[in-house]
């Protein structure tokens, strides 16, 4: 059975690629019928922080991608944070060190690094030492009391793993020298505790982003280790997602405000919006659609099809496709996912009165055609909610817009019916005949006068909406 799993560092803000991440997990594991697990990899305790943590999880939630395993759920392979795994580790540790795989080292790095300037090496980072150090030679820094670090013996020739995205690596070990495993406290290192992890807790598939795709030949090796002392069954397969690339063709950084998740939501994208956009940020449903629901993705899933070259991260493209979604929920859906952001603007109240109940349900048809993100909610619909007297546009209405409005004033008292297609006959009678006005230099002073604002939903529904009463009452304010 498929089993993969997302594995965060809790630093940070949850950025673009860590969702693209998750996302890709989650759609490989739900396409299988497998199992999608949640684990924080926290062994960095400088860095690590609850609030990092915390919106990790609260994106996960907000996505909608739901795990079957992990932190918040728990599962039969817990516990979830490494943190708490420390047991595991040492455990581990103890029986690789008692193998052949491994061996202490006693170098400091300044002995490394004067070793490399004598032999002219080239080869990046430890140089290997202590592999083969006589039993007198160990004694000696034993005696010492020189700190010491694990490290695991690289095997000599290649490694070679079949990636799933990207074909066949193969890495020559004398370029990926031993690993430490610990620090030389015990504590141990992410190059001991992700594999570690991803043994115990069965994963079959490791799909993760390409920066760590050098770390792969060194876990790979370490499979091999973990097999030898019973805590591996078997190696996973691994697949490493492309670059995302930002403005200026550069990898897309924390640094990069659009790089943030939680300001999608807080700029008003729906989940399914950003969730089809992150898809394509490697993978496509097929090369002439860009629009696709996650049924479909899930449907559609195939790791073989995600593309290893870099993806370009194209924010007007996302918005375009977050539009997109807002048209395909429902307007209750739609109402029920703006009324936060309506409460947060101070337009409805918090919790929402039978009143503003009832004026979005009939105000909300108006205006889902035309709302691109759910922050703009409040600017379209928030004329209906307040009152005119707050309406500072109004104070520049010049004395010909006040002509205008008074023949609206004019036309709409002799209405018998308050219907959206008799207000639009008398208006467009009593300004465009009548004065003989260009529709915009007709209905844009009214506009002003009756919701505030030069943009607003369609004008004649809005005066039906509002009513006769609070209609005049608005042209009025505007004349006075
Ligand atoms: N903790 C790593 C990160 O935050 C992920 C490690 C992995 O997926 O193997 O980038």
């Amino acid at each position: 059975p498929v089993r993969v799993r997302m594995a965060p560092s809790p630093t940070g803000s949850p950025h673009v690629g860590l969702a693209r991440t998750a996302l890709f997990n989650w759609a490989f594991a739900r396409h299988h019928g497998g199992t999608f697990v949640f684990r924080i990899e926290d062994t960095d305790k400088e860095r690590n922080t609850e609030e990092s943590y915390n919106s990790l999880v609260e994106v996960m939630q907000w996505l909608g991608l739901d795990w079957d395993e992990g932190v918040v759920v728990g599962g039969p392979y817990g516990p979830y944070k490494q943190s708490e795994r420390t047991d595991v580790y040492a455990d581990v540790l103890a029986k690789l060190r008692d193998s052949s795989y491994t061996y202490d080292c006693f170098c400091t790095t300044d002995e490394v690094a004067a070793r490399r300037m004598q032999s002219g090496s080239k080869v990046m980072g430890y140089d290997n030492f202590c592999r083969e150090l006589t039993s007198e030679q160990r004694a000696a820094f034993e005696a010492e009391r020189r700190p010491s670090v694990v490290r695991f013996r690289m095997p000599d020739g290649e490694v070679k793993f079949n990636d799933l995205v990207r074909g066949e690596i193969s890495f020559q070990s004398e370029f990926v020298p031993d690993f430490a495993l610990a620090r030389a406290n015990g504590d141990p290192l992410y190059t001991l505790t992700a594999p570690v992890d991803d043994a115990t807790m069965k994963i079959t598939h490791v799909l993760r982003g390409e920066d760590l795709l050098s770390s792969t030949p060194r876990q790979v090796a370490l499979f091999e280790g973990l097999k030898a002392i019973g805590v591996a069954d078997f190696t996973p397969e691994f697949g490493h997602l492309p670059y995302v690339m930002g403005e200026g063709n550069k990898k897309l950084s924390k640094r990069d405000p659009e790089a943030h998740l939680l300001a999608y939501r807080d700029q008003g994208f729906v989940p399914e919006g950003l969730l089809n956009y992150l898809a394509l940020l490697g993978w496509s449903i097929s090369g002439d659609r860009d629009v696709f629901t996650l049924a479909e993705m899930v449907e559609a899933f195939d790791i073989a099809d995600v593309q290893p070259n870099p993806a370009r991260f194209d924010l007007k493209k996302a918005s375009a496709i977050n539009a997109d979604h807002m048209r395909m929920l429902s307007i209750e859906e739609l109402t029920h996912r703006v009324i936060p952001f309506l409460k947060s603007a101070g337009v409805v109240s918090d919790p929402v009165s039978d009143a503003d109940a009832e004026m979005l349900e009939l105000a909300m048809p108006l205006v889902s055609e035309r709302m691109n993100k759910l922050t703009e909610a409040p600017e379209l619909l928030g004329f209906l909610f307040v009152d005119e007297a707050d309406f500072t546009l109004v104070d520049a209405i010049t004395e010909a817009d006040k002509e205008v409005v008074q023949a609206s004033y004019d036309a709409l008292q002799a209405l018998d019916t308050w219907s959206t297609a008799d207000i639009e006959a008398a208006l467009r009678e009593a300004l465009i005949d009548g004065l003989g006005l260009k529709p915009r230099k007709a209905f844009g002073p009214v506009r002003i006068a009756v919701s505030g604002r030069k943009i607003s939903p369609p004008l004649f529904e809005s005066i039906e909406l509002l009513g006769r009463e609070r209609t005049f009452a608005r042209l009025q304010h505007a004349l006075a």
